[in-house]
């Protein structure tokens, strides 16, 4: 299927592993040009050859902190008029919500509210004039389903939801679109660690714990950060321009409901 997007450029953040390196690289695919982030650079560059030789496409990496205000200057003035922006970024961790400080809270915002919408704020402008935009919101199954240590998680993003689904409305009639996509459990860096730290608390091996995961959800397996980045590239596609402020959840069916 020809998304009919090659040739635009996109903006991935937090794109050096996992679901966003995943997105990026399903854009790359299909001919996107991509700007591409993480704060670490050699794993960033390292990721930007590897999408280069496997798909020709221009990968630009931009090594720093998205969630600062100069890192996201830095990742705009490599791609000032993106057509796609992925926002993502790392998770806030997990815990109590007794022992979490202000800045505690400052930090999830601006990681998983905040960050994200600055970046809309710059570029969605330009896309509404240019008649073209798709912006894809990277959150987690956590909007839907509250996970009981990630507070912080659940708040921030829950927050960015709100006022996403506002947003999007409001620019749509300019054929520009705004989406989240909710992971469920997906093997990647995040999920092998927080199954590490599960299975030393437990005393037992990180293969059962997440091979328990993996029972847990209808499709008897946890996700391939490949199927994240299909759907990722499928909500950008040329096509996709009707599918306005939507949260699809990818969790093998784990959330029970008869309806989303
Ligand atoms: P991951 O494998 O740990 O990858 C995170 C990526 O983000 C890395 O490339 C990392 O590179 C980059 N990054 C982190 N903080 C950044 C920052 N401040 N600025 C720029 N880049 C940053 O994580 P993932 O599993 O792909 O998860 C991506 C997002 O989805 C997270 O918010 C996570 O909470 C959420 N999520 C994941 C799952 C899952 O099962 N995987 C489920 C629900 C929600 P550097 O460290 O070099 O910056």
């Amino acid at each position: 299927m020809d998304l009919g997007i090659a040739g635009r450029k996109a903006i991935v953040c937090a794109a050096s592993q996992g679901l966003g390196r995943a997105c990026a690289l399903a854009l790359a695919r299909e001919g996107v040009l991509v700007v591409i982030n993480a704060r670490r650079p050699e794993p960033l560059a390292r990721t930007a050859e590897e999408i280069r030789r496997e798909t020709g496409a221009q990968v630009t990496p931009v090594a720093c902190d998205i969630t600062t205000e100069e890192g996201r200057a830095a990742a705009l003035a490599a791609c000032p008029e993106p057509d796609i922006l992925v926002n993502n970024a790392g998770g806030p961790p997990p815990g109590d919500f007794r022992n979490w400080s202000r800045e505690d809270w400052i930090r999830a915002l601006d990681a998983n509210m905040l960050t994200p919408i600055f970046l809309i704020k710059a570029v969605i402008d330009g896309m509404c004039g240019r008649k073209f935009g798709r912006i894809v919101n990277i959150t987690s199954g956590a909007v839907k389903s509250p996970i009981p240590t990630l507070g912080l998680s659940n708040g921030a993003r829950a927050g960015l939801t709100g006022f996403v689904a506002g947003l999007a409305r409001q620019v749509a009639q300019h054929n520009v679109t705004i989406n989240n996509l909710l992971p469920g459990p997906f093997l990647t860096e995040r999920l092998r660690a927080n199954s590490r730290a599960a299975a030393e608390k437990a005393g037992r091996p990180v293969d059962e714990i997440i091979a328990e995961r993996a029972r847990s959800s209808p499709a008897g397996r946890v996700g391939d950060p490949a199927e994240f980045g299909a759907a990722c590239a499928f909500l950008c596609a040329t096509s996709s321009g009707y599918i306005v402020g939507q949260n699809f959840l990818l969790d093998g069916g784990a959330f029970n409901a008869t309806m989303g």
